[in-house]
């Protein structure tokens, strides 16, 4: 009742400042030398990378299962942010990160080494531990994820898996995308970057009355796909396609 004022109206709501969704894939990461991180150097076939990252079997290829994303952590050493990772944390430190809400794909901690504050991994991160028994998450400290590691809460070492989130595991993040398309509204500015929307479709994104060619829904891939999602394609690498759609995203952030 306190929220009355004294003509017993509700006070007019303060204006909302549009926010800004940002989903991420693979190509954002391709112009830092990023692959996929399934994509091995030739040593592990594509049964044995659905052997090591899999829920179901990696405790029997423990070792197998640590250095391959030893590996794979390796290879990212020399990677650096690029424009757009850098142009991402930009706005996040601009506008706050009430406002700008960074939720990735990738494993990668690019957009964090280029200044972001608060990224969503959907699919887990390189630089964290998982204890399977207690679900206690750790970050793994040094340059690589040391198998000896024990779990801080309850002291096992066996149940330790990577931060990674595996095939047939839960992804808790999931849950964020819900909360997305439940807070979406029509102001807000939805970019898709480097996804061909294989694992989340944007129908899992989106609200419903946002289906269509919505001008505040924007896609950044070089060979986009589901593009009847959306009102403005830029057919680019990450990078590019960033740069152009800075003047507009930044007009409609700002109220315009
Ligand atoms: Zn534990």
């Amino acid at each position: 009742m306190a929220d009355l004022d004294q003509s017993g109206q509700q006070p007019r709501q303060q204006e909302r400042l549009p926010r800004l969704y940002v989903f991420s894939g693979a190509g954002l990461s391709a112009e830092s030398g990023i692959s996929t991180f399934r994509t091995g150097d030739g040593i592990w076939t594509h049964a044995s990378i659905d052997e090591v990252c899999n829920y179901h079997t990696w405790r029997r290829n423990r070792p197998a299962v640590f250095s391959f994303y030893n590996q794979r952590i390796a290879e990212c050493s020399d990677s650096r942010p690029n424009d757009a990772h850098r142009l991402l944390a930009q706005w996040q430190n601009t506008w706050g990160t009430e406002r700008v809400h960074l939720v990735t794909q990738n494993i990668d901690d690019m957009l964090e080494q280029a200044g972001a504050r608060q990224v969503t991994h959907l699919h887990g991160d390189m630089i964290s531990l998982l204890c399977t028994d207690c679900d206690y998450r750790f970050p793994s400290g040094g340059a690589g994820l040391d198998p000896g590691a024990a779990c801080p809460s309850c002291g096992q070492v066996e149940s330790v898996k990577p931060g990674v989130v595996f095939f047939n595991e839960a992804a808790p993040e999931y849950q964020t995308l819900w909360r997305i398309q439940q807070a979406m509204s029509d102001d807000d500015l939805f970019i898709a970057i480097g996804t061909a929307f294989e694992v989340i479709p944007p129908e899992r994104l989106l609200p419903p009355t946002r289906y269509g060619r919505y001008a505040r829904n924007m896609l950044v891939d070089p060979a986009p796909q589901r593009t009847e999602f959306f009102g403005v394609v830029e057919s680019e690498p990450a990078t590019i396609g960033l740069r152009k759609l800075e003047p507009v995203v930044e007009q409609m952030m700002e109220g315009g």
